[in-house]
């Protein structure tokens, strides 16, 4: 169950009027699947929840059937994730932003010659790396999609 201050994914879109949603999806809200935000008002009634992404409130309603609640953990969150597709080899895409309002990049790769998690951090890029290990930004994004990114909006 919903409540203010929770933290949500936009996991895809819905069809207006879906599954008793008493609201339409407007075009305008494409952009923010794949963003997660914060819960600043919910009718359950009507299952529309308000949010605020990116720091800004959203004028738009979402359902709620499409919100996954994510964890927030010491003070890190997730503001973006996304499957990625091409030829560069990154499946999944991520953004964290950190304490001290620093944000990371993380991504999930698969190469000929390289499977693996990737974060842009000094702590990874100079410690964890080398040391086959993860870093906390890499363990919470693998902690809030499973390891291999199943439930990752496209
Ligand atoms: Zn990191």
């Amino acid at each position: 169950m919903l409540k203010i201050g929770d933290i949500v994914l936009v996991e895809r879109k819905a069809e207006s009027h879906e599954r008793g949603w008493r609201n339409t999806w407007e075009k305008g809200m494409d952009s923010v699947v794949g963003k997660t935000g914060v819960v600043i008002r919910y009718n359950k009634l009507h299952r529309n929840v308000h949010i605020k992404v990116d720091g800004n409130i959203d004028g738009y309603g979402y359902p709620d059937f499409v919100l996954r609640k994510f964890k927030h953990a010491a003070g890190m969150r997730i503001t973006k994730i996304k499957r990625a597709g091409g030829r560069s080899g990154l499946k999944i895409y991520a953004e964290v932003s950190g304490a001290h309002g620093k944000n990371y990049l993380v991504g999930y790769f698969r190469r000929n010659n390289f499977r693996g998690w990737q974060c842009t951090c000094k702590n990874f890029f100079f410690d964890a790396f080398k040391k086959n290990r993860n870093c906390k930004h890499i363990k919470l994004v693998r902690a809030e999609t499973g390891r291999y990114g199943g439930g990752v909006p496209e």
